[in-house]
């Protein structure tokens, strides 16, 4: 009988206006270990729409599996070094491999994915922050690094499809911001103006008036983030933090690449996607430094690891690769000053975070 039948689930669509959401929000490379936790953020906020844009090349959909029925969230395949056309009123633009293993496995790749992948993003014409990276500095002459750094990077090192091709990325991001105020809506337009001639030509650009259509796109921000750890990681995606905790649990000696002198400072995930989202809510355009100022060497991490989680294990020195800084901190007066954000979790903190999600994903529990 036809009158006893429950009434049918509403399609998503339907099911989508029961929700405030009016806010909708691309965020590339969602699916990997960053871009996830920053979609779990976003997601808490009804007033968002989250599309997820990733190419599955080191995501992976089980970081997003929590939000697939969900009718705020959407997930696109989509290589980004291809056009992708939709509305959005916002972009984290974080399509990126980080990992040096995975990000020279295909180096041409890489670049494509920073410049026209950035390109196609910014032909979306909407407000987008980028995630730079501190390897911007490159082996840096200046410590610790403010933003005003320039670098002092390798051009044609192994490393530089990602150093250089996140400094290409920088470039469109500022060049972008600027002609974006010539008064042309056409995005094309924009893209064909060589570099020389916005040098050439800038006192009669900043003669033009800003027309009204122009303002609404006409911020974007750039942030360098430096070394971030947490769960979600890759296991084996080779940098420092996921070797040790992944050599840790199966009672492997931790590799110090040497000299082991060499510093870095770590992050932990949910104090970076404070910073990340405090700087897209805010009026400021980047590039801000977004990272913990706590500097370690990888001998001192490794010290650091073994205590906590595997005091019997052995640190063995083994090489490392080329280009390699020797140091790294972020100078983050800038962030403190204008987003009133630092980070918060301490690498004490933050390491048993990420060894409970390490211990279930590699099925070795804490004895
Ligand atoms: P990740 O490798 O876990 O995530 C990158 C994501 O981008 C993955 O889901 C991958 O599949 C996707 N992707 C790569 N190329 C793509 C393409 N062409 N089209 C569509 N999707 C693509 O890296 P992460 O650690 O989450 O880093 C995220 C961003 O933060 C990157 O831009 C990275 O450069 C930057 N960053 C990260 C760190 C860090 O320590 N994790 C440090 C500095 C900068
Ligand atoms: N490193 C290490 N052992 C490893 C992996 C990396 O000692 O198993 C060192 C590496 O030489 C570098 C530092 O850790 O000095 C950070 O490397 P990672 O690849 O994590 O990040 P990035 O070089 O991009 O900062």
């Amino acid at each position: 009988n036809a009158s006893s039948k429950p009434p049918p689930e509403p399609s998503p669509l339907r099911r989508a206006k029961y929700f405030k959401a009016n806010m909708r929000i691309l965020v590339t490379g969602g699916a990997g270990f960053i871009g996830s936790h920053l979609v779990d953020k976003l997601m808490e906020n009804e007033e968002n729409m989250v599309i997820v844009a990733d190419n599955y090349f080191t995501g992976s959909k089980d970081n997003l599996r929590q939000w697939f029925d969900h009718p705020r969230f959407e997930l696109i395949r989509h290589d980004i070094t291809k056009p992708l056309l939709v509305e959005v009123d916002k972009i984290y633009h974080l399509a990126c491999p980080a990992s040096p293993i995975f990000y020279k496995y295909n180096a041409v790749k890489t670049i494509k994915t920073n410049v026209i992948g950035t390109l196609n993003m910014l032909d979306l014409l909407s407000e987008i922050l980028l995630t730079s990276t501190s390897e911007v500095y490159g082996d840096p002459l200046v410590h610790p690094q403010t933003e005003d750094y320039w670098g002092n990077v390798n051009p044609i090192g192994v490393r530089s499809c990602y150093d250089e091709g996140k400094r290409v990325a920088e470039t469109l991001m500022f060049d972008y911001h600027r002609q974006h105020g010539i008064g042309n809506c056409s995005p094309s337009f924009i893209a064909y103006v060589s570099a020389r001639s916005i040098l050439n030509t800038s006192n009669w650009y900043n003669s033009i008036k800003v027309p009204n259509c122009m303002k609404w796109f006409n911020r974007n921000t750039d942030r360098k983030i430096f070394n971030t750890y947490g769960p979600r990681m890759n296991i084996d995606d080779g940098r420092v933090v996921s070797n040790f905790l992944a050599q840790a649990i199966r009672d492997e000696p931790l590799s110090v690449q040497l000299p082991g002198t060499q510093t870095r400072s770590f992050c932990y995930v949910a104090d970076m996607v404070d910073g990340l989202i405090r700087l897209m809510e805010g009026d400021n355009t980047g590039p801000i430094n977004i990272g913990n100022p706590g500097e370690f060497t990888m001998l001192e991490l490794a010290e650091t690891v073994k205590e906590m989680i595997n005091p019997a294990i052995e640190i063995i020195k083994v090489e490392n690769t080329p280009d390699d800084p020797r140091q790294r901190k972020p100078d983050i007066t800038k962030a403190k000053e204008l987003l009133g954000w630092e980070p918060i979790i301490k690498l004490q903190d933050g390491i048993p975070l990420m060894e409970e999600d390490f211990r279930k994903r590699i099925g070795i529990p804490r004895k």
